[in-house]
């Protein structure tokens, strides 16, 4: 059922030129199920002047018929995705139902681009004599260089196509190494709606190779990158020594307020199937509970059950609601992350190990007394440990929500109007969700601040970042 994974240039599916290609592993398996080509030079040249000729004909295609063809890709994914999403579990791990969802909410996320892209609007601001006319007009960036990660394999890069697409950008996407299936599927419903060849190009490879290769070349002309602090950093500085375009959606740390006048029952079942979803590797994943302290043992014991209830296994089988962590690297990092809060005094509620030798599981886990020097509270876990911490002072718990150099996703729970409003104001990041989960909708925005990054990469913000700004002005004589 899984096959080998080609490259997309200018709508051909190929190998890489010198023949080369890497292994994918089913995480619950640990066996190799496929391969995908591995671009090199040859491959990325031929992408970058495929980018540069589509670009000449796709921001000359109207909005109305870039638009049509996008909804036409929109309807594709839909179409095939109980058909996409097992693949997506073999590779990635997730529980199929989850992968499912994750292919038809981007159906909408490219259908909602794509009535975005009508709507590019310019302006018209008054001259200063009646014979002068000021027009601000959008343009397309250019050819973009994205950078999607195994997470969300079909999310990620939706967000970027969509986005590069209904500005009128070309994309050479190099999408994720483990999980490049799924990946490849969204691109051939773009190519099979009728995608110019070209305008979307699909490249795997060594990542660093290719970003050091693209994000400078001259026909690049925006960078979108999605994955960690450390990497999108440097990314970000080798985008700007080539002035170049970028958004940044790095890592996060988020933190969740529990307020004593919450429904605790409800926000510890809400919050607890948040941090368990993919197994804990979701950017936007809650990661520190300041809990009230009057709510402290109530909640810390409804959501130790809600942890030892989570079902873990192999994402194809039924009732699996956590499948196994995406590579082997997450389970060194989710030990290494466990040892060092237990040797610096930390409590294991539930969980702190690796399920079996065989398949990339880890326990759904809760430390308690952790303190703040421990690793975990200060890098991302990406991964399902869960950190619960009393506070009695909302300005305590402000506090310590600021206290990281991260600003992605933050969460809270609250009765009271003025708290929640002071929250919303108090706490440093991009996106604050209370007393709901409501974030990463097609039309709102979606970043984060700080070390966490720059731009968006959803609502009417997400397009902005693909569209340069033209101030045309004319005497009429
Ligand atoms: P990693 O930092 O090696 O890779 C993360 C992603 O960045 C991968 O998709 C990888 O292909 C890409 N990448 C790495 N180096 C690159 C380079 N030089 N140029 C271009 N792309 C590059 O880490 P990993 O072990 O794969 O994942 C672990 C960490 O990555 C996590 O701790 C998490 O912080 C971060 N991550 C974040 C997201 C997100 O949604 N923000 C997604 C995946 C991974």
């Amino acid at each position: 059922m899984y096959s080998d994974v080609q490259l997309f240039i200018d709508g051909q599916w190929t190998n890489a030129a010198d023949g080369a290609s890497l292994p994918v592993l089913n995480p619950a398996t640990e066996e190799t199920i496929g391969a995908v080509a591995k671009a090199g030079r040859a491959d990325l040249d031929r992408a970058l002047e495929a980018a540069a000729r589509a670009f000449a004909v796709w921001k000359e295609t109207s909005a109305y018929d870039r638009s049509k063809i996008m909804r036409k890709a929109a309807q594709n994914l839909r179409d095939r995705a109980d058909a996409i999403a097992p693949l997506m579990t073999m590779e990635q791990g997730k529980p199929v139902g989850e992968a499912r969802m994750e292919a038809l909410a981007c159906a909408d996320v490219i259908d909602w681009f794509a009535e975005e892209a009508r709507r590019t609007y310019g302006r018209i601001i008054p001259g200063r004599a009646g014979n002068v006319h000021q027009l601000v007009i959008r343009e397309p960036v250019g050819p973009v260089a994205a950078f999607s990660p195994w997470n969300f394999p079909i999310n990620q890069a939706t967000r970027k196509i969509s986005g590069a697409l209904a500005a009128g950008c070309s994309i050479i996407l190099k999408g994720p190494e483990e999980t490049p299936a799924s990946c490849a599927k969204l691109v051939e419903c773009f190519a099979d709606a009728g995608a110019p060849a070209g305008v979307v190009n699909l490249v795997f490879g060594v990542p660093a190779e290719i970003s050091e290769y693209l994000i400078p070349h001259p026909v690049i002309k925006k960078i979108s990158f999605t994955g960690s602090t450390a990497v999108g950093k440097q990314l970000a500085a080798l985008a700007g020594l080539h002035m170049k375009r970028a958004t940044m959606e790095l890592g996060g740390h988020a933190p969740v307020i529990v307020m004593d006048d919450a429904d605790i029952a409800a926000a510890s079942k809400m919050i607890a199937s948040a941090k368990f979803r993919n197994a804990g590797q979701v950017c936007v994943a809650p990661t520190r509970f300041l809990i009230h302290q009057k709510v402290y043992e109530e909640f810390l014991e409804s959501f130790v059950g809600h942890a030892k209830a989570v079902k873990v296994g192999n994402g194809l089988e039924k009732g699996v609601a956590m499948g196994p962590l995406a590579h082997s690297r997450r389970i060194s990092a989710m030990t290494d992350f466990v040892a060092d809060a237990r040797l610096h005094g930390a409590t294991v509620e539930t969980g702190g190990n690796r399920i079996g030798n065989k398949g990339y599981f880890f326990e759904p886990t809760v430390l308690t007394n952790v303190p703040l020097d421990a690793r975990i509270m200060n890098e991302e876990p990406f991964g399902p440990v869960a950190i619960m911490r009393p506070f009695s002072e909302i300005e305590e718990a402000v506090e310590e929500s600021n206290r990281l150099p991260y600003g992605l996703a933050s969460y809270a729970f609250s009765r009271s109007e003025k708290t929640v409003s002071r929250l919303s104001r108090q706490i440093d990041s991009g996106m604050v969700t209370i007393n709901h989960l409501g974030l990463a909708l097609p039309e709102v925005p979606f970043g984060g601040i700080k070390d966490s990054g720059y731009g968006s990469e959803g609502g009417a913000e997400a397009l902005e970042g693909y569209l340069n700004t033209k101030f045309v002005t004319h005497m009429s004589i």
